[in-house]
């Protein structure tokens, strides 16, 4: 259920709203959208009754939420999330790119591609400390010492950063120097990860599972939202079909779907959705066309030395080309590139 306050609605019209919701033993949560303040109800709402809520001078209007997903759905809030991060803006009219190598390796290896990625104007950096890998005998990160890493990156270049919670023992050490937390396609249904990444302030990057649908995403996000954590990120990283030329399937069918069922922002990471460079930049501009709000790209100095996801890592100078293209087709699509001038 959603109630609509009226636009003239006071703090404490608002109060008596949200203590009618929890007399029921239901939850409010406020959504706030640029002019209108919505309360958002989960938990046993067949136990409320519109009409109680009608006859109250404050409220404009009750809807029931048809779909399982609420707080994230368009029908509590029809207008685009926008995500601010130190008055950087996520979603809406923004196209935001983040790029960076899939793992950080080293402190030399993390300047030289940061360094280059600063100066195109690139204003978000990615490298993952914690790596989820699929054999416990593969590199799995530098852990503690890929986050210091990544705080003299924010402090020396002005990037923010984003990289992989993997677990809830590291999440609030993960949170300190994470601008945006990412949750990995492998944890999107780590349900207590989510609840406690729901805890914090940090914007969550929500990654798609390898065979999760589209609602169960949604549903993902739900667990977040529902913990007080607004902002956050979806991000389509492809899913596993029988195709077998491809690393995974990458389903840019989700972005148009989301964007009609969900308020939050959603992001594509091609190069995990293909999983070969030199096929990165067409699915990266396939995305943007479809009205992705931003894209994910892997980044490498020396993709034949990466530690992980080499193949799939763009050169610095492959990445400035597409990013030059990306800037070209944003305004078709009524978005601008965000970048550093
Ligand atoms: C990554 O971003 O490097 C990563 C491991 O992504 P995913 O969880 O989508 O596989
Ligand atoms: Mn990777």
């Amino acid at each position: 259920m959603v109630i609509i306050m009226k636009l003239d609605a006071s703090e404490s019209d608002v109060e008596k709203v949200k203590a009618k919701i929890a007399q029921k033993g239901c939850h409010p949560y406020l959504v706030y959208g640029t002019q209108k303040l919505a309360v958002g109800v989960t938990g046993p709402t067949t136990q409320l009754d519109e009409e109680e809520f009608l006859i109250m001078d404050s409220v404009q209007e009750v809807l029931r939420v048809s779909k399982k997903f609420k707080l994230v759905s368009r029908e509590v809030k029809s207008e685009d999330t926008i995500i601010d991060i130190n008055g950087e803006k996520i979603g809406g009219k923004h196209l935001t790119v983040i790029a960076g190598p899939c793992s950080i390796e080293s402190r030399q290896q993390l300047f030289d591609i940061a360094g280059p990625l600063k100066e195109m104007g690139l204003k978000f950096f990615r490298a993952g400390a914690y790596k989820p890998r699929t054999s416990p005998y593969a590199f799995q990160g530098l852990k503690e010492k890929g986050l210091e890493l990544l705080s003299e990156i924010k402090k020396e270049l002005g990037l923010m950063v984003i990289t992989e919670a993997k677990d809830t023992e590291t999440l609030d050490a993960v949170a300190e120097v994470s601008d945006i937390i990412q949750i990995g396609a492998r944890n999107m249904q780590n349900f207590s990860l989510l609840e406690k990444a729901g805890r914090l302030k940090n914007p969550i990057l929500l990654k798609r599972g390898l065979a999760a649908s589209i609602e169960d995403l949604l549903m993902s996000a739900e667990y977040i939202v529902s913990q007080g954590n607004f902002n956050v990120i979806l991000c389509e990283r492809g899913i596993r079909t029988f195709e077998t030329y491809t690393r995974n399937t990458l389903d840019l069918n989700a972005v148009p779907v989301i964007k009609k069922h969900s308020h939050l922002p959603i992001f594509v990471d091609p190069s995990h959705g293909i999983g070969i460079w030199d096929k990165v930049p067409a699915m990266a501009m396939g995305a943007v066309a479809c009205g992705a709000d931003g894209v994910m790209i892997e980044v490498h100095n020396k993709p034949d030395e990466a530690l992980s996801d080499g193949y799939q890592s763009l050169t610095p100078k492959n990445f400035e080309k597409m990013l030059h293209k990306l800037e070209q087709l944003a305004p078709i699509v009524d978005k601008e590139l965000d970048l550093c001038k």
